[in-house]
């Protein structure tokens, strides 16, 4: 287990040299307090515990000091946001510090968020707030912990010194962890400013850091973009099943690792509505739940435009192609992981269809749904049925359910423990989280971030033991978000 100051580094990216970003330090910060730290993050980059405790620890991730052998830089990209490219990105406010390889060989990129202005800031105050940072840690413990692959986080650091949006507000800092940081809006960039050279760079430095195997083909970057296409496709997937919104699908915000990225008014699905998007500031629903899988084809089509000097644009087309079949075949397998069904013909996709039709009409709470359909054939719970304001429509969807059931005879009592391993007995409603915000913000209580965090990495089982050590009290986390908070929206700042 590493210490703070022996941290394994590597950077691989400062080595692709100065075209690719702004070499710089953190700008030090007033009164700097640890606000939650994450020991299962900890454990990703091979740092002792006992860290936590060293007042090095909050330091070093407020920027106040360099840790040592840290080599930090703001990243260059651009991007389509919301379908129009915006030619300035780049981290603003971020900056990578270096990978950390831990002791399993793999390497994480350990990157500060709300570090202070970089070049690429296009005058913002290079800082973030309490409640983002705050969403975007839990975010991604939570997506995590539904076995969906997403940044994580270190740790959220507050500081002394509000910030300004609207109002003023409490500021922090986030340690976040990726496996990559490099965007479709990187490869963009370097490719709507003629620098095809640079995008080769690009796109052998990911071959070489994330799909060594590809290395040596021949086709190495038609095989570059079909693994990126696949990816993105079973990420997707993966958020239908578990009716995550991103909320807000740009370009710079999709990794070539297929990972779940920039955490910022996304949500999770309350009542089934695939219009739904949590994003406010969307008001043409670009981004909603039911768009998300078209939305991927879009990106990396923009993708794909910016490697058609190493790919035949009709191989491109080819590939793309593809998408589709991919992503239905990946959704077909996790939706019928969800109803407990093996068989996957076109009967089960019919279901599906039909099902997902009669969530949205009776307005079903989508994880209350799933998770209740588990007793379901040797009981129809009542708590089921009264999700439907005919029961009727139930009976009729039961019906066809029973017999995809029984034509695979499965034992009854294996089938269910494997759908309550897929179908999430916790999520994090936005409701939960605003009032973890809340508690942070008005009464610098911390500890109802501690206990969504402790949750939220296990969403499909009740822990007792855990749960009475952290005051959790399963009933009220695993309710239904209460009428006065379906669909909560958020804006883009906050
Ligand atoms: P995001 O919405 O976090 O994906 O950010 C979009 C772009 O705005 C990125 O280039 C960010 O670095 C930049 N940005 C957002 N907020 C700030 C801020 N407070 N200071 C500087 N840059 C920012
Ligand atoms: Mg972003």
């Amino acid at each position: 287990m590493a210490t703070l100051e022996h941290f394994n580094w590597t950077h691989s990216f400062f080595e692709l040299g100065p075209d690719f970003f702004q070499a710089k330090s953190p700008d030090p910060v007033a009164a700097p307090y640890i606000i939650d730290a994450n020991p299962e993050a900890a454990t990703l980059i091979g740092l002792d515990l006992a860290e936590f405790e060293r007042p090095e620890f909050v330091e070093y991730f407020s920027g106040n000091r360099l840790l040592p052998g840290a080599q930090p830089l703001a990243m260059d990209y651009s991007g389509h946001q919301f379908g129009l490219y915006n030619p300035r990105l780049g981290d603003g406010r971020g900056l990578l510090l270096g990978a950390v390889q831990n002791g399993s060989g793999h390497a994480w990129d350990v990157y500060l968020k709300g570090c202070g202005p970089t070049r690429f800031a296009r005058g913002f105050d290079g800082r973030a707030t309490l409640r983002a940072s705050i969403r975007e840690y839990l975010g991604g413990e939570a997506v995590h912990g539904l076995g969906i692959p997403t940044t994580r986080s270190l740790a959220v650091i507050g500081i002394g010194e509000l910030v300004f949006r609207e109002t003023p507000q409490p500021g922090a800092l986030l340690v976040r962890l990726s496996d990559s940081h490099v965007r479709f809006g990187s490869f963009e960039n370097f490719h709507y400013t003629n620098r095809p050279e640079a995008v080769t760079q690009l796109a052998d430095f990911v071959i070489q850091r994330h799909y060594p195997d590809i290395a040596n083909e021949a086709n190495k970057y038609q095989l570059l973009f079909r693994t990126v296409m696949h990816k993105t496709a079973r990420l997707i997937a993966q958020w239908q099943s578990v009716g995550f919104i991103h909320g807000v699908m740009n370009t710079d915000n999709m990794t070539l690792t297929g990972t779940t990225f920039d955490y910022g008014p996304f949500g999770f699905m309350d009542r089934f509505n695939p219009d739904f998007t949590p994003n406010q500031t969307d008001g043409h629903g670009r981004y909603a739940f039911g768009r998300q899988a078209e939305i991927g084809h879009w990106n990396l089509t923009k993708l794909g435009e910016t490697l058609t000097h190493l790919i035949a644009p009709e191989i491109i087309t080819e590939e793309l192609e593809q998408y589709q079949t991919v992503f239905n075949r990946y959704y077909l397998e996790l939706m019928g992981g969800k109803l407990g069904l093996e068989i996957l013909d076109s009967e089960v996709a019919g279901l599906v269809g039909t099902l997902f039709q009669k969530l949205y009409e009776h307005q079903v709470d989508y994880t209350l749904f799933f998770r209740r359909l588990a007793d379901f054939p040797r009981e129809t719970p009542a708590n089921l049925r009264a999700m439907f304001n005919d029961p009727a429509d139930l009976d009729a969807l039961l019906d066809l359910y029973r017999k995809l059931i029984e034509r695979e005879d499965p034992d009854l009592d294996d089938r269910k423990e494997k759908m309550n391993r897929v179908n999430p007995r916790f999520i994090l409603r936005n409701y939960l989280l605003e009032r973890a915000i809340d508690q942070a913000m008005k009464q610098s209580d911390y500890s109802e971030v501690e206990r969504l965090r402790i949750l939220l990495q296990d969403p499909y089982n009740d822990r007792p033991e855990i749960f009475k050590r952290y005051g959790i009290d399963p009933e009220l986390y695993a309710a239904e978000t209460p009428d006065s908070h379906v669909e909560m929206r958020l804006s883009c700042s906050a």
